[in-house]
Protein backbone atom coordinates (compact mmCIF):
# COMPACT_ATOMS: atom_id res chain seq x y z
CA UNK A 1 0.00 0.00 0.00
CA UNK A 2 1.32 3.44 -0.84
CA UNK A 3 1.22 5.94 1.77
CA UNK A 4 3.84 8.71 0.96
CA UNK A 5 4.11 10.32 -2.76
CA UNK A 6 7.43 12.32 -3.51
CA UNK A 7 7.01 14.59 -6.39
CA UNK A 8 9.45 16.54 -8.15
CA UNK A 9 9.18 20.19 -8.86
CA UNK A 10 10.81 21.84 -11.99
CA UNK A 11 9.36 20.32 -15.44
CA UNK A 12 7.08 18.07 -12.89
CA UNK A 13 4.96 20.73 -11.22
CA UNK A 14 6.32 23.81 -12.50
CA UNK A 15 7.54 24.14 -16.21
CA UNK A 16 11.01 25.35 -15.68
CA UNK A 17 11.24 26.28 -19.20
CA UNK A 18 8.46 28.96 -19.49
CA UNK A 19 9.44 30.07 -15.61
CA UNK A 20 12.86 30.87 -17.30
CA UNK A 21 11.72 32.55 -20.59
CA UNK A 22 9.96 35.02 -18.19
CA UNK A 23 12.62 35.70 -15.95
CA UNK A 24 15.34 35.94 -19.13
CA UNK A 25 13.08 38.18 -20.82
CA UNK A 26 12.65 41.00 -18.01
CA UNK A 27 16.62 40.47 -17.59
CA UNK A 28 17.07 41.63 -20.94
CA UNK A 29 14.88 44.75 -20.96
CA UNK A 30 16.51 45.52 -17.89
CA UNK A 31 20.01 45.73 -19.58
CA UNK A 32 18.53 46.46 -22.74
CA UNK A 33 19.44 43.24 -24.76
CA UNK A 34 17.46 42.54 -27.68
CA UNK A 35 14.98 39.42 -26.18
CA UNK A 36 15.00 36.76 -29.44
CA UNK A 37 13.41 33.46 -30.09
CA UNK A 38 16.86 31.97 -29.75
CA UNK A 39 16.76 33.11 -26.24
CA UNK A 40 14.88 30.20 -24.52
CA UNK A 41 15.98 27.26 -27.11
CA UNK A 42 19.49 27.77 -26.60
CA UNK A 43 19.33 28.31 -22.96
CA UNK A 44 17.12 24.76 -21.95
CA UNK A 45 19.85 23.31 -24.30
CA UNK A 46 23.03 24.57 -22.91
CA UNK A 47 21.09 24.68 -19.36
CA UNK A 48 20.12 20.62 -19.74
CA UNK A 49 23.67 19.91 -20.51
CA UNK A 50 25.15 21.29 -17.66
CA UNK A 51 22.92 20.22 -15.22
CA UNK A 52 23.47 16.17 -16.55
CA UNK A 53 27.57 17.82 -16.05
CA UNK A 54 25.90 18.45 -12.41
CA UNK A 55 24.60 15.22 -11.97
CA UNK A 56 27.18 13.04 -13.32
CA UNK A 57 29.41 15.12 -10.74
CA UNK A 58 31.09 16.68 -13.75
CA UNK A 59 30.20 20.19 -12.59
CA UNK A 60 29.35 21.84 -9.34
CA UNK A 61 26.00 24.70 -9.16
CA UNK A 62 28.42 27.39 -8.02
CA UNK A 63 30.35 26.44 -11.37
CA UNK A 64 27.14 26.48 -13.53
CA UNK A 65 26.57 30.04 -12.54
CA UNK A 66 29.64 31.22 -13.68
CA UNK A 67 29.60 29.98 -16.92
CA UNK A 68 25.58 29.58 -17.65
CA UNK A 69 25.27 32.59 -19.13
CA UNK A 70 28.81 33.30 -20.56
CA UNK A 71 27.93 30.15 -22.94
CA UNK A 72 24.64 31.44 -23.75
CA UNK A 73 26.08 34.22 -25.30
CA UNK A 74 28.72 32.89 -27.08
CA UNK A 75 25.77 30.40 -29.09
CA UNK A 76 24.05 33.74 -29.26
CA UNK A 77 26.34 36.33 -30.76
CA UNK A 78 25.41 38.67 -27.65
CA UNK A 79 27.92 40.74 -25.92
CA UNK A 80 27.23 41.36 -22.25
CA UNK A 81 28.79 39.64 -18.99
CA UNK A 82 27.08 36.48 -17.94
CA UNK A 83 27.91 36.66 -15.01
CA UNK A 84 26.20 39.60 -13.93
CA UNK A 85 23.18 38.59 -16.23
CA UNK A 86 23.03 35.35 -14.64
CA UNK A 87 22.61 37.08 -10.59
CA UNK A 88 19.95 39.26 -12.53
CA UNK A 89 18.31 35.98 -14.15
CA UNK A 90 18.20 34.09 -10.49
CA UNK A 91 16.50 37.13 -8.59
CA UNK A 92 14.34 37.40 -11.37
CA UNK A 93 13.41 33.79 -11.31
CA UNK A 94 13.07 33.36 -7.73
CA UNK A 95 9.89 34.96 -7.65
CA UNK A 96 8.80 33.60 -10.88
CA UNK A 97 6.05 29.89 -10.83
CA UNK A 98 4.56 29.06 -13.76
CA UNK A 99 2.50 25.66 -12.99
CA UNK A 100 2.89 22.97 -15.15
CA UNK A 101 -1.31 22.38 -16.36
CA UNK A 102 -2.92 20.37 -13.66
CA UNK A 103 -0.45 20.69 -11.29
CA UNK A 104 -2.13 22.33 -8.26
CA UNK A 105 -5.45 19.71 -9.01
CA UNK A 106 -3.04 16.98 -8.64
CA UNK A 107 -1.27 18.38 -5.53
CA UNK A 108 -4.59 18.67 -3.94
CA UNK A 109 -5.85 15.02 -5.09
CA UNK A 110 -2.81 13.57 -4.10
CA UNK A 111 -2.37 15.19 -0.50
CA UNK A 112 -5.73 14.46 0.27
CA UNK A 113 -4.74 10.63 0.01
CA UNK A 114 -0.88 10.25 0.87
CA UNK A 115 1.86 11.89 2.62
CA UNK A 116 2.72 14.34 -0.19
CA UNK A 117 6.57 15.68 -0.05
CA UNK A 118 8.91 17.49 -2.95
CA UNK A 119 12.31 16.49 -4.15
CA UNK A 120 14.11 18.80 -5.77
CA UNK A 121 17.62 19.73 -6.92
CA UNK A 122 17.43 23.09 -5.99
CA UNK A 123 18.22 26.32 -4.20
CA UNK A 124 15.92 26.04 -0.97
CA UNK A 125 14.69 29.70 -0.17
CA UNK A 126 14.17 30.00 -4.34
CA UNK A 127 11.91 26.71 -4.36
CA UNK A 128 10.04 27.65 -0.99
CA UNK A 129 9.14 30.90 -2.41
CA UNK A 130 8.47 29.57 -5.70
CA UNK A 131 6.04 26.77 -4.37
CA UNK A 132 4.44 29.50 -2.03
CA UNK A 133 3.76 31.94 -5.22
CA UNK A 134 1.86 28.88 -7.20
CA UNK A 135 -0.28 27.98 -4.66
CA UNK A 136 1.11 24.64 -3.78
CA UNK A 137 3.00 24.96 -0.61
CA UNK A 138 0.30 24.44 1.44
CA UNK A 139 -0.47 20.82 0.59
CA UNK A 140 3.15 19.89 1.23
CA UNK A 141 4.03 17.39 4.57
CA UNK A 142 7.96 18.39 3.69
CA UNK A 143 10.01 20.40 0.84
CA UNK A 144 13.05 18.19 0.30
CA UNK A 145 15.41 19.84 -1.49
CA UNK A 146 19.64 19.36 -3.03
CA UNK A 147 20.96 22.27 -0.76
CA UNK A 148 18.93 21.75 2.58
CA UNK A 149 20.05 17.52 2.18
CA UNK A 150 23.79 18.30 0.39
CA UNK A 151 23.57 16.27 -1.90
CA UNK A 152 21.37 15.31 -5.14
CA UNK A 153 19.52 13.47 -7.19
CA UNK A 154 20.12 10.33 -8.02
CA UNK A 155 22.27 10.24 -5.30
CA UNK A 156 20.87 7.61 -2.70
CA UNK A 157 21.73 9.45 -0.04
CA UNK A 158 19.30 12.22 -1.24
CA UNK A 159 16.24 9.68 -0.78
CA UNK A 160 17.69 8.10 2.27
CA UNK A 161 17.13 11.64 3.91
CA UNK A 162 13.51 11.63 2.80
CA UNK A 163 13.16 7.97 4.05
CA UNK A 164 14.26 9.02 7.74
CA UNK A 165 12.17 12.00 7.47
CA UNK A 166 9.13 10.12 6.45
CA UNK A 167 9.83 6.66 8.93
CA UNK A 168 7.78 5.31 10.16
CA UNK A 169 6.68 4.49 6.38
CA UNK A 170 8.58 2.31 4.77
CA UNK A 171 10.29 2.50 1.09
CA UNK A 172 7.96 0.09 -0.46
CA UNK A 173 5.17 2.25 0.85
CA UNK A 174 6.77 5.47 -1.29
CA UNK A 175 5.92 6.37 -5.00
CA UNK A 176 8.01 9.14 -6.84
CA UNK A 177 7.06 11.30 -9.90
CA UNK A 178 9.16 13.31 -12.31
CA UNK A 179 9.60 14.11 -15.74
CA UNK A 180 14.17 12.94 -15.21
CA UNK A 181 15.40 9.72 -16.02
CA UNK A 182 18.46 10.20 -15.47
CA UNK A 183 17.43 12.06 -11.73
CA UNK A 184 13.97 11.27 -10.42
CA UNK A 185 13.30 7.29 -11.94
CA UNK A 186 16.78 6.03 -12.04
CA UNK A 187 17.47 7.66 -8.20
CA UNK A 188 14.31 6.20 -7.59
CA UNK A 189 14.87 2.62 -9.02
CA UNK A 190 18.48 2.65 -7.22
CA UNK A 191 16.66 3.58 -4.10
CA UNK A 192 14.39 0.89 -4.66
CA UNK A 193 11.08 2.63 -4.40
CA UNK A 194 8.14 2.89 -7.24
CA UNK A 195 8.52 5.38 -9.83
CA UNK A 196 6.27 7.36 -12.33
CA UNK A 197 7.48 8.84 -15.26
CA UNK A 198 5.37 12.14 -16.31
CA UNK A 199 6.73 11.59 -19.66
CA UNK A 200 5.34 14.67 -21.18
CA UNK A 201 6.87 14.17 -24.82
CA UNK A 202 5.82 10.80 -25.37
CA UNK A 203 9.45 9.88 -25.29
CA UNK A 204 9.97 5.69 -25.42
CA UNK A 205 10.95 4.28 -22.37
CA UNK A 206 14.51 3.40 -22.40
CA UNK A 207 15.66 -0.27 -21.91
CA UNK A 208 16.17 -1.38 -17.95
CA UNK A 209 14.07 1.67 -16.62
CA UNK A 210 11.45 0.19 -14.11
CA UNK A 211 8.16 2.04 -14.04
CA UNK A 212 5.32 1.52 -12.08
CA UNK A 213 3.42 4.11 -14.00
CA UNK A 214 4.15 6.27 -17.04
CA UNK A 215 1.74 9.41 -17.09
CA UNK A 216 1.85 12.22 -19.89
CA UNK A 217 -0.57 14.50 -18.29
CA UNK A 218 -0.28 15.39 -14.65
CA UNK A 219 -4.36 14.85 -15.00
CA UNK A 220 -3.36 10.90 -15.68
CA UNK A 221 -1.68 10.28 -12.68
CA UNK A 222 -5.53 9.40 -10.61
CA UNK A 223 -5.70 6.44 -12.83
CA UNK A 224 -2.56 5.05 -11.10
CA UNK A 225 -2.70 6.45 -7.63
MG1 LIG B 1 12.36 17.95 -13.12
Amino acid sequence: MIKAVLIDVDNTLLDFNLSAGAAMEKCCERFGITFTAEFVPTFIRINDGLWAKIERGELTVEGLHEIRWNTVFAVLGVNFDGRIFEKAFLSALFDTAIPIEGALDIVKYLSGKYVLCTASNAVHAQQMNRLKISGILPYLSHVFDSEQIGVKKPDPRFFDACFNALSPIKKDEIVLIGDSLSADISGANVSGIKAVWFNRLNKETPAGVDLFAAVSALGEIKNVL
